[in-house]
């Protein structure tokens, strides 16, 4: 991570706890002191509330995991960025679970990173390519025309509020017991990220492309996340699986945060 940002750490938790669980891990979460560290959870829809009540004053944030591109209306089991933003601050939007499992199209994503920002939430976009497209080579093309496709309502200089995750489909964790050998490596990362910095100053100009955060996400745990956070476009992590923990959770901010302080060497 260059100077003068905060590395955000933030949390999906997908489709698990329910209100009593998350509730739980709000019980036993305790934010470590972390002033490099900006801290999100992205619970499911039903917690939200609860949550928003539980930590208020803790220092954490919360974010939606997904946002329809409408204020209100005849749109049945959606929610609109004016619900989300009663709870919370972050939205994440077109997560590869919903574009590969769900539907979901690029000019879907780029409606809702839209109507998010409209309404001063703080998308979260998430871009990255499958295993198969990598292995053709085609790793950059693929997340280029994500980029494209989302970003390109956006008018040049804007950006404002808006946070990028590269999320390689082929280092997300699959969830419990899952045996994937692979996992990309802080310089894989890094390669990805410079890319996507010049794709965005490209179209919105150089001070969004420097400015905005661009995080990394794929089987990030507390023994690995201080490797990601030493890259310099590296500018915070999108956590699944490991978020789910508090203990592993606090251990990721807290290794994220001693990245950046030589003194303090990081810690499991
Ligand atoms: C994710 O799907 O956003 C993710 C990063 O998952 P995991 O950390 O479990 O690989």
């Amino acid at each position: 991570m260059r100077d003068g940002k905060r590395f955000l750490v933030a949390a999906n938790w997908k489709m698990n706890k329910t209100v009593a669980e998350a509730l739980d891990f709000a019980g036993k979460f305790a934010k470590p002191r972390a002033p490099r560290v900006e801290a999100v959870v992205c619970p499911p829809f039903t917690a939200l509330h609860a949550l928003s009540v539980k930590l208020k004053g803790s220092g954490v944030s919360l974010g939606g995991q997904n946002v329809f591109y409408e204020d209100s209306g005849t749109f049945t089991g959606e929610v609109s960025p004016l619900m989300l933003k009663e709870m919370c601050s972050y939205v994440i939007v077109g997560h590869s679970e919903r574009r590969s499992r769900l539907g979901e199209t690029d000019a879907a994503v780029a409606r809702k990173l839209a109507k998010a920002l409209e309404h001063g939430l703080r998308p979260i976009l998430c871009v990255g390519e499958t295993q198969e497209e990598k292995e053709a080579g085609k790793g950059k093309d693929v997340v280029s025309g994500q980029l494209r496709a989302a970003l390109s309502g956006l008018a040049k200089g804007s950006g404002d509020g808006l946070e990028i995750a590269y999320e390689p489909l082929w280092a997300i964790s699959k969830g419990a017991g899952d045996q994937k050998t692979q996992t990309a490596t802080p310089e894989d990362a890094q390669k990805m990220h410079a890319f996507i910095r010049g794709v965005i100053s490209g179209m919105l100009g150089g001070a969004p492309g420097r400015g905005i955060r661009i995080l990394y996400g794929g089987s990030v745990k507390a023994d690995n996340v201080a490797g990601f956070a030493a890259m310099p476009d590296v500018d915070g992590v999108l956590v699944g699986g490991a978020s789910l923990d508090p203990e592993a959770f606090s251990g990721i901010i807290r290794n994220s945060d001693s990245a950046f302080s030589p003194a303090a060497p990081h810690k499991k």
